[in-house]
C-alpha cells in the first residue's frame, strides 16, 4: 500500500513558510488519502542537533532557554507535535512521533552511509548555505551527510510519497539516488522480487518558497539569526502578525505593486503569501493589478493570513495544557511504537540483504 513520510526539525516554532510549504499539504494529504495509505510525520531531533538550538526568544546560543541545550530541544519537540495537532493532523489517523524514539532510522543512516555519494553531498544547497555561515574551520560532519539520516527517514518507513517543500527536492533526489545504489548493491534473488528499498516520489507544496521578511532574498527560516523578525509564528496573534507584516521589508522602487520576485522580492513575498491564502485564488500577478499601493498590500496581505491561521493559537494552547500537560508526551509515546513496527519491517529485510544481525 502506499505511505506518506515526511518530518520537521523541532529548531523552533513552525512558521508561515513551514505551514504552506509542508503542513497545511500534510493535513490535505490526510483528507484525501485512501484509508489504508500510512500516514507518518515525524519530528526529527536528529537532524536539529546539527546546529547549536536557539532560544525561541532570540537570545541565545548553547545553555538558553531554561534546562540547557537539552531543555531547549525538549520544548522546541513538545511544540512542534503540538502544532501538528493544531493545524488538522490527526494523532489517530496518523503516526506522530520524535525521530529519536525510533533507533531504526540512525541504523540505516550508517547503512546508507557505505552507499551514499559524497560527491553528491558537496553540491547539496542547503549544505553550501548553511556551512558557509559556520566557516571552514567549523564545518561538522553531521551536518554535511544530512541528506544519508533523510533518505534513512524516508526510506525506513518505505514511503511512497514525501510531500516537502521546493528547497528539500535536492535532498530527495539524493535519496532515490541512495536507495538505488543500495538496491543494486544488493540485489535479490529470484531477480523479479521486489528490491528491499522503494524509491520515494516527491510532492512539491503547489506554494512557492516563502521569504524572509527582513531579507526577502532568502527563504523564511526557524534558525535565521536575524530572529523573530524575519518570519511569522503559525501561532502569532492577530495583532503579531499584523505588525510583522507591517514591518515587512519592501522597497522604495515605486509606490506602485508590480510581481517581480527577482526585482522586488519583498513586494512579490508579500504578493505570494496573499495569494496562499487568498479565498478567490488569485495569482499574484492578479493581485498586482488590483492592489492599489504597499501600504494596501500589506493591509490586506495582513488580514488575509490572520484568517488562515485563525484557531491555530487557541487550539494549540489548549492541547499544551491537556492531561496536565502530559497529552503531548503521550501521543508521541504511542506514535513512537506505530513507528518503530513500521521501520522494523524495513530494517528486517535489510539486515537479512546485507547480511547484518540475526543467524548466521
Ligand atoms: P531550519 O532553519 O532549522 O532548517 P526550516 O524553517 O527550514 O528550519 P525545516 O524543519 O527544515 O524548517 O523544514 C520543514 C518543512 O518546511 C520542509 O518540508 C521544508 O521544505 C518546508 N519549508 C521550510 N522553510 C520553508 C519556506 N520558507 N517556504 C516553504 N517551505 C518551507
Ligand atoms: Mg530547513
Amino acid at each position: 500500500g502506499s505511505a506518506v513520510f515526511s518530518g520537521i526539525q523541532p529548531t523552533g516554532m513552525p512558521h508561515l513558510g513551514n505551514y504552506l510549504g509542508a503542513l497545511r499539504q500534510w493535513v490535505k494529504i490526510q483528507d484525501e488519502a485512501p484509508q489504508d495509505a500510512r500516514l507518518i510525520f515525524s519530528i526529527v531531533d536528529l537532524h536539529a542537533i546539527t546546529a547549536p538550538p536557539r532560544d525561541g526568544h532570540g537570545k541565545g546560543e548553547w545553555g538558553a532557554g531554561g534546562g540547557g541545550a537539552a531543555g531547549t530541544l525538549r520544548r522546541y519537540k513538545r511544540e512542534a507535535l503540538a502544532v501538528l495537532m493544531a493545524v488538522g493532523l490527526s494523532e489517530e489517523r496518523c503516526t506522530l512521533f520524535w525521530q529519536s524514539d525510533v533507533p531504526a532510522h540512525s541504523e540505516l543512516m550508517w547503512i546508507l552511509s557505505c552507499q551514499a555519494s559524497t560527491g553528491m553531498l558537496s553540491r547539496m544547497t542547503q549544505w553550501k548555505d548553511k556551512s558557509a555561515k559556520e566557516g571552514a574551520p567549523n564545518q561538522r560532519l553531521g551536518l554535511f551527510s544530512y541528506p544519508v539520516l533523510q533518505a534513512a527517514d524516508v526510506l525506513v518507513h518505505g514511503a511512497t510519497h514525501v510531500p516537502v517543500g521546493e528547497d528539500q527536492s535536492q535532498h530527495l533526489e539524493f535519496a532515490r539516488y541512495t536507495a538505488r545504489a543500495f538496491n543494486n548493491a544488493y540485489p535479490l534473488s529470484p531477480s523479479s522480487s521486489p528490491p528491499v528499498l522503494r524509491e520515494p516520489t516527491t510532492i512539491l507544496s503547489p506554494h512557492k518558497r516563502i521569504m524572509s521578511l527582513t531579507t526577502p532574498t532568502s527563504k523564511m527560516s526557524k534558525s535565521d539569526p536575524q530572529g523573530a523578525k524575519s518570519r511569522i509564528s503559525v501561532i502569532s496573534s492577530p495583532e503579531h502578525i499584523r505588525k510583522s507584516i507591517r514591518s515587512a521589508l519592501t522597497d522604495m522602487q515605486s509606490d506602485r505593486i508590480s510581481y517581480d520576485p527577482e526585482t522586488r522580492p519583498g513586494v512579490s513575498n508579500l504578493l505570494d503569501i496573499f495569494n496562499s491564502f487568498d479565498k478567490e485564488a488569485r495569482t499574484p500577478e492578479v493581485l498586482a493589478e488590483e492592489i492599489e499601493d504597499i501600504r494596501t498590500l500589506k493591509h490586506e496581505t495582513a488580514e488575509a493570513v490572520v484568517q488562515g491561521l485563525a484557531g491555530v493559537r487557541e487550539k494549540y494552547l489548549d492541547i499544551m495544557e491537556r492531561e496536565n500537560r502530559k497529552y503531548v508526551d503521550r501521543v508521541a509515546a504511542e506514535g513512537a511504537e506505530k513507528a518503530r513496527k513500521s521501520a522494523d519491517e524495513t530494517m528486517r529485510k535489510v539486515r537479512e540483504a546485507v547480511g547484518l544481525g540475526g543467524k548466521c
